[in-house]
């Protein structure tokens, strides 16, 4: 598991100064065709619907509702988009697996995404969220195969890690590191977080802020 320790000062430092400046709303793309200009750097997280995307996003920028949190899944079929400082800018794609959505959404959904990952130059890394109660599901799988086949670079965040024992954080993130070797282009390592209380949000920002510092 990357924690802290995997990271420089300077990363910890970059990623505290990035994530402490103003993050504000940039646009909403709920087709291909009204997709913000690329600009800088974009970074996206992935998840199913309620798996924490929302309350993450706000965690990381220390914004309360910048990312809206919803009790209503499978709601935001668009994509948004949110610029930080350095021309960073953070994508929360719409969340997937609601059992109750309609098959024209998902459909369009798929379309959008697959669109989405495949032409976008300027995004650096996909963070795909994963639930620490629940680990990888067959849903994830699908977008884990549309990351793979646009080459795009991926690695999996836990959430709600405050929700399982340290013996299960263990053991699942054995299983989803197991199931990352087999793909290229994802990381082999993933950062377990809580929103909740606020663990492993410092490694996720110093991971980007390295990505930044690769990228730039
Ligand atoms: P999204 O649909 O993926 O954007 O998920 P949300 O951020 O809206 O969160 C879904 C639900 O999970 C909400 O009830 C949150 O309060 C809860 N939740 C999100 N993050 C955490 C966490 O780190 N720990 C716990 N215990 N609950 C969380």
């Amino acid at each position: 598991m990357s924690t802290l320790a995997d990271f420089s000062h300077a990363e910890i430092d970059g990623g505290r100064r990035l994530f402490g400046s103003e993050w504000t709303f940039l646009s909403a793309a709920g087709s291909v065709a009204s997709l913000p200009r690329q600009g800088g750097l974009e970074v996206a997280f992935a998840g199913r619907s309620n798996v924490g995307k929302s309350s993450l996003i706000n965690a990381l920028t220390g914004r309360r509702a910048l990312a809206r949190t919803s009790n209503t899944p499978g709601r935001t079929q668009e994509l948004i988009f949110f610029r930080g400082p350095d021309r960073l800018v953070l994508v929360d794609l719409p969340g997937y697996g609601y059992a109750a959505a309609a098959k024209s959404k998902v459909t369009a959904w798929t379309r959008l995404i697959h669109d989405y990952l495949h032409g976008r130059s300027a995004l650096a890394r996909v963070y795909l969220l994963v639930d620490a109660r629940h680990g990888l599901k067959t849903v994830d799988e699908a977008i884990l195969d549309t990351l793979g086949q646009a080459a795009v670079s991926h690695e999996v965040v836990l959430t709600k890690c405050d929700q399982v024992s340290e013996a299960e954080l263990a053991e699942r993130s054995e299983f989803v590191k197991a199931a990352m070797r087999n793909r290229p282009a994802a990381f082999p390592d993933l950062i377990a977080t809580s929103a909740r209380t606020g663990a492993g949000i410092p490694a996720l920002r110093a991971a980007i802020a390295r990505l930044v510092r690769e990228r730039t």
